[in-house]
């Protein structure tokens, strides 16, 4: 018969706390946003879309230039400009050939009062 040790218990409690911080924190949707898939029907704003290139729209901050002057909290998902359609789609006022990223940012970026 196995029994379970004061560590095997710890570490269990230990998983368990921080899978709700991950969760309550939306860790993991951050992780996946850009590759979450499109709501059925949308497509993404292209990366050939001439306004999304003239105000710098990038669908996934990681690839943002370091020098881009954006505050830490600034996404796409907290812009006065957009709507959302999922919890990682939504529309930018801006950009309308496509869907933008919940997590995306751009030039234009407005914060949401
Ligand atoms: S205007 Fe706002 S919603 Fe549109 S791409 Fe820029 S940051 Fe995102």
């Amino acid at each position: 018969m196995k029994h379970t040790s004061r560590r095997d218990f710890i570490k269990a409690a230990c998983a368990f706390i921080m899978a709700g911080i991950v969760s309550r924190f939306g860790l993991l949707s951050f992780a996946h946003a850009k590759d979450s898939p499109l709501p059925a029907g949308k497509v993404a704003v292209p990366a050939t879309d001439p306004v999304a290139k003239a105000i710098g729209y990038v669908a996934d901050i990681k690839s943002l230039d370091k020098s881009a002057k954006r505050g830490s909290k600034d996404f796409c998902n907290n812009c006065a400009l957009y709507t959302a359609v999922d919890a990682h789609w939504g529309r930018c006022q801006m950009l309308t050939s496509g869907l933008v990223t919940a997590q995306g940012w751009c030039r234009s970026y407005s914060k949401k009062v």
